[in-house]
């Protein structure tokens, strides 16, 4: 499933790949050492790798937040925040009122904030609901 996005690959490969990037953001390993641990799998352009590297970690990073937002009693929104390209992908979902919160502001649950665009090194932080400041 992660891989889909950025390499049309033989399912066999493609798992190796979701599998070797799976235990790395889980480990926190660093961009350089995933690259190095997807090569061994998958031998591709280091760029072709780094993309998929920093596309599926800040994905899952992103994910995560999501998932935590949705369990919480205090999180009311994810505030999008774009990436330090200011691509047009996260500067524009940035800028977009969706629900009436404020630019930016989406509620736990919309995938949308996961994977604005490849490579986006967007972040989220939660919007708390006042009543707990
Ligand atoms: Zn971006």
């Amino acid at each position: 499933m992660l891989s889909d996005r950025v390499w049309r690959l033989a399912g066999d490969e493609r798992d190796k790949i979701a599998s070797v990037l799976r235990t790395d953001i889980l480990r926190g390993e660093s961009v350089g050492t995933m690259i190095r641990n997807v090569r061994r799998v998958h031998d591709n352009d280091t760029w072709k790798i780094e993309r998929l590297v920093v596309t599926e970690g800040n994905t899952a990073y992103r994910a995560a937040a999501d998932f935590n937002a949705k369990a919480s009693e205090v999180v009311t929104g994810l505030r999008l925040h774009p990436g330090i390209k200011r691509s047009k992908g996260c500067v524009d979902l940035a800028n977009e009122d969706r629900y009436g919160l404020g630019k930016g502001v989406f509620l736990p649950g919309d995938s949308d904030v996961y994977n604005p665009h490849p490579n986006c090194t967007s972040y989220v932080t939660y919007e708390i609901d006042s009543r707990w400041l």
